[in-house]
């Protein structure tokens, strides 16, 4: 099978690899659809900071079933499916606690050990959950980031009723406006500064899509959601100087939300959210509840995903994505490697 491993920053190879062989608990699963993550712009940069090369990327993934390990009950040989791309210790204490997103011995597929970039891959069943039929395979390998929202989303707490503004119209802030419209927020603000995302968003139905560019947070706010303000920022852009805008702008008994990877570290006027009382919060990643609520709300088409795919490449044109993506800042939203067509 066709298998493409990043060797060192800026190089890959195409290797002919044998198909897996699976385990008793394990799936093999034809793959279909991989998505292009920032975090894998990031390591083929060569800037991740958690990870050895060499590596197979890919962790935005669908296909479908191929062959069943012996012990393996519950899905059929054809079956469409995506995978939750974590694998996690089971006994630190936040494995103890319930949060495995953040186990200390975490690792991800195609960051920290072998990811989907090949015509086959091989995953424990636990990690694997099936797609409805009405699903299709682009919209598969949008599960992976929307349950990064979801799992944000869930993070933030109740939000029925409450004002929401989403900094950064990217994929991930995107499908975060999506999920919190969805959860029943009284109105959801995404702001960018590149037209094009903004106009994705309106694609997928999002009402409020602001230009800040050339404006301060504090006024959009207050313009779109009068003196109420926002009851929760969430940050999706990962710029310095918008972070600060979103501590000057986070009015009394409010929630900031970084979901962002700052690249780093930032300064934080801590008085301000102290006297304000304002609940900073950190997301990293999703639990398998959020993989099965993305599913939900992508299978009903309550969050839209097929507009964020800007462009399909071919495994074997693998070569030219990261290139293209680096060439066209503005242009881009997701990527999606097409496997096995
Ligand atoms: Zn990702
Ligand atoms: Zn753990």
């Amino acid at each position: 099978m066709l298998q493409v491993k990043l060797t060192k920053p800026f190089e890959m190879s195409f290797l002919e690899a044998p198909v897996p062989e699976i385990g008793e608990d394990e799936i093999l699963i034809r793959m279909k659809r991989v998505g292009v993550c920032a975090s894998d712009i990031q390591v083929y940069h060569g800037k991740h900071r958690y990870m050895t090369f060499p590596v197979v990327q890919g962790h935005e993934g669908a296909g479908e079933i191929e062959r069943l390990g012996g012990k393996v009950s519950g899905f059929r040989k054809g079956d469409r499916v995506t995978v939750q791309p974590q694998v996690f210790c089971g006994h630190c204490a936040p494995c103890r606690n319930g949060q495995v997103n953040v186990c200390q011995n975490l690792k991800v597929y195609g960051v920290h050990t072998t990811g989907m970039l090949s015509d086959y891959f091989a995953a424990p069943a636990a990690k694997v959950l099936r797609l409805p039929d009405t699903m299709g395979f682009d919209e598969g390998a949008l599960v992976e980031p929307a349950a990064v929202a979801t799992g944000a989303i869930r993070r933030c707490g109740d939000l029925a009723g409450r004002n929401v503004a989403v900094l950064g119209a990217g994929t991930i802030g995107n499908l975060v406006a999506q999920v919190a419209g969805a959860s029943g927020a009284r109105k959801v603000v995404l702001t960018d500064i590149v037209p094009k995302r903004l106009d994705i968003a309106r694609a997928c139905g999002i009402g409020a899509c602001v230009n800040t560019r050339g404006r301060r947070l504090k006024e959009v706010i207050l313009d779109q959601f009068g003196d109420d303000e926002a009851d929760v920022i969430i940050d999706c852009a990962g710029v310095k100087a918008l972070f600060s805008e979103a501590v000057a702008a986070a009015r009394c008994a409010s929630k900031l939300v970084v979901v962002a990877n700052h690249k780093e570290p930032v300064e934080l006027e801590l008085p301000l959210l102290q006297r304000r009382e304002v609940d900073l919060l950190g997301i990293m990643m999703y639990l398998r509840e959020d993989f099965q609520r993305a599913i939900e709300l992508i299978s009903r088409r309550v969050v839209v995903t097929v507009p964020l795919i800007t462009d399909h490449f071919c495994l074997r044109r693998m070569e030219e994505v990261y290139r293209y993506i680096d060439d066209n800042p503005e242009k881009v939203m997701k990527v999606v490697i097409d496997i096995g067509d």
